[in-house]
């Protein structure tokens, strides 16, 4: 089983996205099906970054993303109560949409092939949704894909890097460590 990938969306004009990857910004109705409701300059994320005293972008986006988890995992009302509060006025605000359960993610993200790509405005760099939702489509519980502090690397994507490297490794054996090493494919 091979994740997907995130890739970030360009605003520049021209710009070309991929045709294969699923957008997961925010947009209206079914475009934004797979939005994130809570944005990180939102009540409930800069409450949810302050209690962590991270109030920066990365402690930001980290609060948008752990909080779109708990949403999937119907788990928000674990949080401390003011921003429990905040994150339903925010949804309130919405119209109350319903979160994507985790069977649905995995039926529109798990491709025959593997976990299908993602693309969201989000840097590369910093924490997004739809890392939760690889993760998810990957087998993880949604809670398990972001870590419950910003203070430590998401579990899913540290994975992701290990993965990576991994495979980045094995593109240097040569053929006889190879065979002597059947099993070292991941
Ligand atoms: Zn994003």
């Amino acid at each position: 089983m091979s994740y997907g990938r995130r890739e970030q969306r360009s605003r520049k004009p021209g710009a070309v996205h991929s045709k294969s990857a699923i957008y997961v910004g925010r947009g209206r109705g079914a475009a934004g099906r797979w939005g994130n409701p809570f944005r990180a300059a939102g009540p409930a994320a800069m409450a949810f970054a302050q209690l962590h005293k991270a109030e920066h972008y990365r402690g930001l986006q980290w609060a948008a993303t752990r909080l779109y988890a708990l949403w999937v995992a119907g788990s928000l009302a674990t949080l401390p109560a003011a921003i429990a509060a905040a994150a339903s006025a925010e949804l309130k605000a919405l119209g109350d949409p319903a979160p994507p359960t985790v069977e649905e993610i995995r039926r529109a993200f798990l491709g025959a092939a593997g976990g299908r790509d993602v693309s969201c405005w989000c840097a590369a760099s910093v924490d997004c949704h739809g890392d939760v939702i690889l993760a998810i489509a990957g087998g993880w519980l949604p809670q398990a894909a972001i870590g419950d502090t910003p203070l430590f690397p998401s579990g899913f994507r540290v994975e992701r890097r290990k993965d990576v490297t991994r495979r980045a490794e094995r593109a240097l054996l040569s053929p006889v460590q190879r065979m002597r090493w059947p099993n070292w494919n991941r």
